[in-house]
Protein backbone atom coordinates (compact mmCIF):
# COMPACT_ATOMS: atom_id res chain seq x y z
CA UNK A 1 0.00 0.00 0.00
CA UNK A 2 0.88 3.53 -0.97
CA UNK A 3 0.45 7.29 -0.02
CA UNK A 4 -1.54 6.64 -3.53
CA UNK A 5 -3.79 3.76 -3.37
CA UNK A 6 -6.83 6.27 -3.93
CA UNK A 7 -6.14 7.42 -7.05
CA UNK A 8 -4.94 3.98 -8.38
CA UNK A 9 -7.86 4.66 -10.92
CA UNK A 10 -5.21 6.59 -12.85
CA UNK A 11 -3.66 3.78 -14.31
CA UNK A 12 -1.57 0.44 -13.08
CA UNK A 13 1.66 2.56 -14.12
CA UNK A 14 0.81 5.93 -12.62
CA UNK A 15 2.59 6.27 -9.92
CA UNK A 16 5.85 5.72 -11.77
CA UNK A 17 4.25 8.13 -14.24
CA UNK A 18 3.80 10.55 -12.41
CA UNK A 19 6.67 10.56 -10.34
CA UNK A 20 8.45 10.48 -13.80
CA UNK A 21 7.19 13.45 -15.00
CA UNK A 22 8.49 17.02 -14.67
CA UNK A 23 5.89 19.92 -14.58
CA UNK A 24 7.22 23.69 -15.47
CA UNK A 25 5.56 25.94 -12.61
CA UNK A 26 5.92 29.68 -14.05
CA UNK A 27 4.40 32.49 -11.45
CA UNK A 28 4.10 30.90 -7.80
CA UNK A 29 1.44 33.22 -6.36
CA UNK A 30 -1.98 32.69 -6.20
CA UNK A 31 -2.32 30.55 -8.98
CA UNK A 32 0.96 29.04 -8.98
CA UNK A 33 1.02 27.88 -5.57
CA UNK A 34 -2.36 25.95 -5.72
CA UNK A 35 -0.62 24.25 -8.64
CA UNK A 36 2.41 23.56 -6.99
CA UNK A 37 1.04 21.67 -3.71
CA UNK A 38 -1.93 19.55 -5.75
CA UNK A 39 0.86 18.15 -8.14
CA UNK A 40 3.22 17.41 -4.94
CA UNK A 41 0.10 15.86 -3.65
CA UNK A 42 -0.68 13.88 -6.78
CA UNK A 43 3.27 12.47 -6.42
CA UNK A 44 4.79 14.83 -9.53
CA UNK A 45 8.42 14.00 -9.09
CA UNK A 46 9.99 16.83 -10.84
CA UNK A 47 9.21 20.63 -10.87
CA UNK A 48 10.82 23.68 -12.37
CA UNK A 49 9.20 26.61 -10.80
CA UNK A 50 9.99 29.99 -11.07
CA UNK A 51 8.84 33.48 -9.97
CA UNK A 52 11.29 36.62 -9.58
CA UNK A 53 9.43 37.76 -6.23
CA UNK A 54 9.85 37.13 -2.37
CA UNK A 55 6.14 37.22 -0.47
CA UNK A 56 4.49 40.43 1.02
CA UNK A 57 1.67 41.00 3.23
CA UNK A 58 -0.73 41.61 0.42
CA UNK A 59 -0.20 38.13 -1.31
CA UNK A 60 -1.35 36.25 1.76
CA UNK A 61 -4.59 36.53 1.15
CA UNK A 62 -4.26 33.89 -1.50
CA UNK A 63 -0.55 32.67 -1.45
CA UNK A 64 -1.16 28.33 -0.16
CA UNK A 65 1.79 27.85 1.78
CA UNK A 66 3.17 31.17 2.59
CA UNK A 67 2.87 32.23 6.13
CA UNK A 68 2.82 35.87 7.81
CA UNK A 69 6.08 34.83 8.98
CA UNK A 70 7.48 34.22 5.79
CA UNK A 71 6.05 37.96 4.43
CA UNK A 72 7.74 39.21 7.45
CA UNK A 73 11.14 37.75 6.18
CA UNK A 74 10.07 38.44 2.40
CA UNK A 75 11.12 35.05 1.77
CA UNK A 76 11.17 34.19 -2.40
CA UNK A 77 8.09 32.45 -3.48
CA UNK A 78 10.15 29.68 -4.91
CA UNK A 79 11.65 28.65 -1.43
CA UNK A 80 8.10 28.58 -0.21
CA UNK A 81 7.16 26.39 -3.10
CA UNK A 82 10.11 24.15 -2.78
CA UNK A 83 8.93 23.66 1.24
CA UNK A 84 5.56 22.61 0.56
CA UNK A 85 6.94 20.21 -2.14
CA UNK A 86 9.49 18.73 -0.09
CA UNK A 87 6.62 18.28 2.87
CA UNK A 88 4.78 15.63 0.51
CA UNK A 89 7.49 14.69 -2.13
CA UNK A 90 11.16 14.23 0.20
CA UNK A 91 12.59 13.46 -2.88
CA UNK A 92 11.39 15.67 -5.37
CA UNK A 93 13.38 16.37 -8.58
CA UNK A 94 13.08 20.41 -7.69
CA UNK A 95 14.79 23.27 -9.88
CA UNK A 96 13.60 26.57 -8.36
CA UNK A 97 14.34 30.04 -10.75
CA UNK A 98 14.12 33.03 -8.38
CA UNK A 99 13.98 35.01 -11.83
CA UNK A 100 12.08 35.93 -14.73
CA UNK A 101 11.11 32.34 -16.34
CA UNK A 102 13.15 34.06 -19.60
CA UNK A 103 15.81 32.94 -16.97
CA UNK A 104 14.69 29.81 -16.97
CA UNK A 105 14.31 28.78 -20.30
CA UNK A 106 16.82 25.87 -20.53
CA UNK A 107 15.02 23.77 -17.11
CA UNK A 108 11.89 25.05 -18.82
CA UNK A 109 12.81 22.73 -22.10
CA UNK A 110 12.78 19.49 -20.25
CA UNK A 111 9.43 19.65 -19.07
CA UNK A 112 6.12 17.84 -20.11
CA UNK A 113 4.09 20.23 -19.24
CA UNK A 114 4.44 24.15 -18.44
CA UNK A 115 1.54 25.57 -16.19
CA UNK A 116 1.36 29.25 -16.48
CA UNK A 117 -0.40 31.22 -13.64
CA UNK A 118 1.33 35.26 -14.50
CA UNK A 119 -0.61 38.33 -14.76
CA UNK A 120 -0.23 39.89 -17.99
CA UNK A 121 -1.04 39.75 -21.68
CA UNK A 122 2.59 39.73 -22.75
CA UNK A 123 3.66 37.34 -20.66
CA UNK A 124 1.53 34.64 -21.37
CA UNK A 125 1.85 35.08 -25.20
CA UNK A 126 5.53 34.78 -24.94
CA UNK A 127 5.49 31.83 -22.73
CA UNK A 128 2.93 30.22 -25.18
CA UNK A 129 5.39 30.52 -28.14
CA UNK A 130 8.05 29.23 -26.00
CA UNK A 131 6.04 26.37 -25.23
CA UNK A 132 5.24 25.49 -28.68
CA UNK A 133 8.91 26.11 -29.93
CA UNK A 134 9.46 23.10 -27.79
CA UNK A 135 6.35 21.08 -28.30
CA UNK A 136 5.20 21.19 -24.65
CA UNK A 137 1.62 21.45 -23.76
CA UNK A 138 0.76 24.63 -22.23
CA UNK A 139 -1.90 25.68 -19.45
CA UNK A 140 -2.82 28.71 -18.93
CA UNK A 141 -4.92 30.21 -16.31
CA UNK A 142 -5.86 33.45 -15.62
CA UNK A 143 -8.49 35.23 -13.39
CA UNK A 144 -10.14 39.26 -13.46
CA UNK A 145 -12.36 40.95 -11.29
CA UNK A 146 -14.91 43.17 -13.15
CA UNK A 147 -16.27 46.56 -12.00
CA UNK A 148 -20.01 46.25 -12.91
CA UNK A 149 -21.16 49.42 -11.47
CA UNK A 150 -24.68 48.99 -9.69
CA UNK A 151 -24.29 45.47 -10.11
CA UNK A 152 -21.38 45.05 -8.37
CA UNK A 153 -18.51 42.62 -9.30
CA UNK A 154 -17.84 40.28 -11.70
CA UNK A 155 -15.00 37.35 -11.29
CA UNK A 156 -14.36 35.91 -13.90
CA UNK A 157 -10.90 33.19 -14.96
CA UNK A 158 -10.45 31.04 -17.93
CA UNK A 159 -8.58 27.64 -18.36
CA UNK A 160 -6.91 26.63 -21.57
CA UNK A 161 -4.64 23.85 -23.06
CA UNK A 162 -2.67 24.81 -25.91
CA UNK A 163 -0.67 22.12 -27.25
CA UNK A 164 1.36 22.41 -30.37
CA UNK A 165 -0.79 22.01 -33.51
CA UNK A 166 -4.37 22.91 -31.75
CA UNK A 167 -5.74 26.31 -31.06
CA UNK A 168 -3.65 28.98 -29.29
CA UNK A 169 -4.42 31.83 -26.77
CA UNK A 170 -5.18 34.53 -29.69
CA UNK A 171 -7.28 31.89 -31.48
CA UNK A 172 -9.46 31.96 -27.96
CA UNK A 173 -9.56 35.66 -27.78
CA UNK A 174 -7.44 35.83 -25.15
CA UNK A 175 -4.83 37.98 -26.60
CA UNK A 176 -5.40 40.33 -28.91
CA UNK A 177 -3.15 43.47 -30.17
CA UNK A 178 -5.71 45.41 -28.38
CA UNK A 179 -5.35 43.84 -24.85
CA UNK A 180 -1.30 43.89 -25.71
CA UNK A 181 -1.46 47.51 -26.05
CA UNK A 182 -3.34 48.62 -23.67
CA UNK A 183 -1.31 46.51 -21.37
CA UNK A 184 1.77 48.18 -22.25
CA UNK A 185 -0.49 51.61 -21.83
CA UNK A 186 -0.63 50.78 -18.32
CA UNK A 187 2.52 49.02 -17.30
CA UNK A 188 3.65 48.56 -13.62
CA UNK A 189 -0.03 48.86 -12.56
CA UNK A 190 -1.56 45.23 -13.05
CA UNK A 191 0.44 44.40 -9.04
CA UNK A 192 -2.83 45.73 -7.91
CA UNK A 193 -5.45 44.04 -9.45
CA UNK A 194 -7.72 42.35 -7.00
CA UNK A 195 -7.15 38.57 -6.68
CA UNK A 196 -8.71 36.60 -4.51
CA UNK A 197 -7.91 32.65 -3.17
CA UNK A 198 -11.03 30.65 -4.39
CA UNK A 199 -10.94 31.87 -8.25
CA UNK A 200 -7.66 30.92 -8.50
CA UNK A 201 -8.32 27.27 -6.79
CA UNK A 202 -10.99 26.35 -8.83
CA UNK A 203 -8.74 27.62 -12.17
CA UNK A 204 -5.54 26.12 -10.45
CA UNK A 205 -7.42 22.63 -9.63
CA UNK A 206 -9.41 22.47 -12.65
CA UNK A 207 -5.75 23.66 -14.76
CA UNK A 208 -4.07 20.35 -12.63
CA UNK A 209 -6.54 17.98 -13.63
CA UNK A 210 -6.12 18.78 -16.93
CA UNK A 211 -2.50 18.35 -16.68
CA UNK A 212 -3.06 14.82 -15.20
CA UNK A 213 -5.26 13.77 -18.02
CA UNK A 214 -2.56 14.02 -20.27
CA UNK A 215 -0.19 12.29 -18.02
CA UNK A 216 -2.14 9.43 -16.28
CA UNK A 217 -5.63 9.76 -18.59
CA UNK A 218 -8.48 7.56 -16.94
CA UNK A 219 -10.77 8.20 -19.53
CA UNK A 220 -10.11 7.09 -23.24
CA UNK A 221 -11.34 10.44 -25.05
CA UNK A 222 -9.09 13.80 -23.53
CA UNK A 223 -9.42 16.59 -25.08
CA UNK A 224 -6.56 17.73 -27.14
CA UNK A 225 -7.92 21.54 -27.13
CA UNK A 226 -9.61 22.75 -23.92
CA UNK A 227 -10.88 26.14 -23.70
CA UNK A 228 -12.87 26.49 -20.14
CA UNK A 229 -14.72 29.98 -18.55
CA UNK A 230 -15.58 30.33 -14.76
CA UNK A 231 -17.98 32.35 -13.68
CA UNK A 232 -17.17 32.87 -10.21
CA UNK A 233 -20.57 34.43 -9.20
CA UNK A 234 -22.74 31.51 -10.30
CA UNK A 235 -20.06 29.10 -9.51
CA UNK A 236 -19.89 27.64 -12.65
CA UNK A 237 -17.07 26.48 -15.10
CA UNK A 238 -18.27 25.37 -18.42
CA UNK A 239 -16.96 25.12 -22.09
CA UNK A 240 -15.90 28.48 -23.82
CA UNK A 241 -18.52 29.56 -26.16
CA UNK A 242 -15.98 30.45 -28.66
CA UNK A 243 -14.89 26.52 -28.53
CA UNK A 244 -18.06 25.86 -31.06
CA UNK A 245 -17.43 28.54 -33.50
CA UNK A 246 -13.32 27.40 -33.33
CA UNK A 247 -14.11 23.93 -34.95
CA UNK A 248 -12.19 22.84 -37.41
CA UNK A 249 -10.19 26.17 -37.29
CA UNK A 250 -6.38 25.52 -37.92
CA UNK A 251 -4.41 28.44 -35.62
CA UNK A 252 -2.90 30.77 -37.85
CA UNK A 253 -1.11 32.05 -34.93
CA UNK A 254 2.28 29.90 -34.77
CA UNK A 255 4.01 29.24 -38.12
CA UNK A 256 5.95 26.22 -38.58
CA UNK A 257 9.24 28.23 -38.62
CA UNK A 258 8.32 29.30 -35.03
CA UNK A 259 8.15 25.72 -33.97
CA UNK A 260 11.78 23.73 -33.35
CA UNK A 261 12.68 20.39 -35.46
CA UNK A 262 10.16 18.25 -33.85
CA UNK A 263 10.57 14.63 -35.97
CA UNK A 264 14.67 15.03 -34.88
CA UNK A 265 15.03 17.14 -32.47
CA UNK A 266 12.45 16.22 -29.52
CA UNK A 267 13.39 12.56 -30.12
CA UNK A 268 16.93 13.90 -29.45
CA UNK A 269 16.03 15.43 -26.40
CA UNK A 270 14.17 12.82 -25.19
CA UNK A 271 16.88 10.51 -25.33
CA UNK A 272 18.69 12.66 -22.64
CA UNK A 273 15.85 13.08 -20.18
CA UNK A 274 15.50 9.43 -18.54
CA UNK A 275 11.93 7.71 -18.97
CA UNK A 276 9.63 11.03 -19.83
CA UNK A 277 5.60 9.69 -20.40
CA UNK A 278 5.67 7.86 -23.74
CA UNK A 279 1.97 8.70 -23.62
CA UNK A 280 2.94 12.44 -23.68
CA UNK A 281 6.02 12.60 -26.41
CA UNK A 282 4.26 10.39 -28.59
CA UNK A 283 1.29 12.54 -28.19
CA UNK A 284 3.39 15.75 -28.92
CA UNK A 285 4.82 14.50 -32.25
CA UNK A 286 1.35 13.56 -33.54
CA UNK A 287 -0.13 16.76 -32.76
CA UNK A 288 2.75 17.98 -34.29
CA UNK A 289 3.01 15.79 -37.46
CA UNK A 290 -0.86 16.32 -37.98
CA UNK A 291 -0.15 20.17 -37.95
CA UNK A 292 2.65 19.89 -40.05
CA UNK A 293 0.93 17.25 -42.46
CA UNK A 294 -1.89 19.88 -43.00
CA UNK A 295 0.20 22.62 -44.04
CA UNK A 296 2.83 21.22 -45.92
CA UNK A 297 1.33 17.60 -46.91
CA UNK A 298 2.09 14.71 -45.72
CA UNK A 299 5.63 14.55 -47.71
CA UNK A 300 7.01 16.98 -45.83
CA UNK A 301 8.15 14.69 -42.59
CA UNK A 302 11.64 15.99 -42.04
CA UNK A 303 12.54 19.04 -41.93
CA UNK A 304 10.74 22.40 -41.62
ZN1 LIG B 1 -3.94 30.61 -32.87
Amino acid sequence: MTRFDRQSFLGSGSEARLDEATIGLVGLGGGGSHMARQFAHIGIGGYVAADPDAIEDTNTNRLVGGTLRDAAAARAKTKIARRMIRGLQPHARIVTVCDTWQHATEQLKTCDIIMGAVDGFAEREQLERFARRYLIPYIDIGMDVHDLGKDGFLISGQIIVSTPGSLCLRCCGLITDERLKEEAGKYGAAGSRPQVVWPNGVLASTAVGLAVQLLTPWHPHPPAFTFLEYDGNSGTVSVSAHVEALKGRICPHHPPDETGDPFFDIRKHLEGIEQRPASLWRRALRAAKAWFDGIFGSRSTQTV
